[in-house]
């Protein structure tokens, strides 16, 4: 089984939590904006929520402003990039409502926390549910739920990327499948494998932080087969190279998922699945051209708003 201690220690330090309230059609563009310099690309997109007085009918306020955040490691920030976010903010305001950017210094642990005062039970893919530890959810019938305290990893559930990928696991993954699961963040696709049927889950992450906030994630779901998560770069000495799986899946930025094609594609066996997404549109086709150099059958392509995410299938060896 896996364990917390193997991995590196958290670093403790400052933070600064940039926050900003923008009208509906501003966001991806907030967004977008507060990813060219967030810490690993993390944006958070704050969604107000509305619930009857005992819980029920939980939705989206499509009447309040949303709230974007993200967060920077205070001591490689400098006021002039504070002033850069600043004056994109202003420019965007120019053309749909975009409020004051509010930027705060946390410590670490306060960090970790800010997730919670918003993060709800949410329906990811078609049959996944994602609840905090401190909720409750009762599964309703051919549910699965994950429980995830993503703290500062990528990974709640709420993101296109997630979201396509825990598609393509639905829809591909047979039980007894051996899963593996490149860029890990809160752990959120290895557990969702596990729950899917999997016999057996590896993964890793560049970022030791996220590493050991999976771990947790995976002890919390007591899932009773092997995960074993772990820090490193995939295909690149990794513990895991040189091995095989069913299914391999690989959530991560279009610019990755081409660097580190091989690593990738060598961790698919012949006759397994490959699931790619976080690839934004743009670099669809540029990303594909890279793959389809392999023995690689494509099955099938998903797209919300500008991600894409694509599935392929290794071609068998040859007999004879
Ligand atoms: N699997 C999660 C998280 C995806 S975010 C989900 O679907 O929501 C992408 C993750 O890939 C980040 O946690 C990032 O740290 C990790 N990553 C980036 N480059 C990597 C590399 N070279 N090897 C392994 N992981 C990497």
């Amino acid at each position: 089984m896996t364990d917390a201690s193997e991995t590196a220690p958290l670093q403790t330090g400052e933070w600064l939590e940039l926050v900003v309230e923008a009208d509906r059609e501003a966001i991806e563009s907030v967004a977008e904006l507060f990813g060219r310099f967030g810490y690993n690309e993390g944006v958070v997109i704050e969604e107000p929520f509305k619930q009857d007085p005992d819980g029920d009918n939980l939705a989206v306020d499509v009447t309040k402003p949303v709230r974007v955040r993200t967060y920077l490691p205070a001591e490689s920030i400098d006021d002039e990039t504070i002033e850069a976010i600043r004056s994109g903010l202003w420019s965007l305001g120019l053309i749909r409502p975009v409020g004051e950017l509010v930027v705060e210094r946390r410590k670490e642990e306060d960090w970790a926390n800010t997730w919670k005062e918003f993060y709800r039970p949410v329906k990811v893919g078609t049959k996944t549910v994602v609840r905090p530890p401190w909720l409750e959810y009762e599964a309703g019938h051919d549910e699965i739920v994950v429980v995830l305290d993503p703290g500062m990893a990528f990974g709640n559930g709420t993101h296109h990327t997630t979201r396509l990928a825990l598609i393509g696991l639905e829809t591909m993954i047979e039980p007894g499948m051996t899963v593996y699961d490149g860029g890990t963040g809160s752990g959120i696709l290895a557990i969702a494998a596990a729950k899917l049927g999997a016999k057996h889950v590896d993964g890793v992450d560049i970022d030791p932080v996220s590493v050991r906030t999976a771990i947790e994630n995976v002890e919390r779901n007591e899932l009773g087969i092997p995960v074993h998560l772990e820090t490193g770069s995939i295909g690149q000495g990794e513990p895991f190279d040189g091995v095989e799986y069913d299914l391999v899946l690989a959530n991560i930025i279009a610019r990755i998922l081409i660097e580190l094609n091989e690593g990738i594609v060598a961790r698919v066996k012949p006759g397994g699945i490959l699931v790619l997404s976080g690839i934004i549109e743009n670099r669809e086709e540029e990303t594909r051209a890279i793959y389809e150099q392999y023995p690689l059958d494509f099955i099938e392509r998903r797209q919300e708003e500008d991600w894409v995410s694509i599935v392929y299938r290794k071609r068998a060896l040859s007999r004879g």
